[in-house]
């Protein structure tokens, strides 16, 4: 699992749990290009993968997996969720 950075005012209790815990955190964070499948296998049974990759979106990380997800994924959920909210407002202005 990956270390997390000081000043990240987050709840890592989640972490306690992570299924990466003791694997090789280059796993996590291959080379562009190449496969991220070994990783995602891990996060496939991970109890706390939505706290990770809720973690991961939140904190914009852009490099890796988290959540069983890459950044490319990763950054699709932030558009679907920034458009949503956008729909939202559009629809009752007075929720922005
Ligand atoms: S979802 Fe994947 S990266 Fe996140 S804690 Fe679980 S195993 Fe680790």
């Amino acid at each position: 699992m990956r270390e997390l950075t000081v000043d990240e005012p987050v709840d890592k209790g989640w972490q306690d749990y992570a299924n990466c815990l003791g694997v090789d955190p280059d796993l996590f964070f291959p080379e562009r290009g190449a496969s991220t499948r070994e990783a995602k296998e891990v996060c496939k049974g991970c109890v706390v993968r939505i706290d990770c990759l809720e973690y991961a979106l939140a904190n914009g990380e852009k490099f890796g997996i988290w959540g069983g997800m890459s950044e490319r994924e990763r950054r699709r959920i932030r558009r679907q969720r920034a458009l949503a909210r956008g729909t939202a407002v559009a629809i009752n202005p007075a929720s922005a």
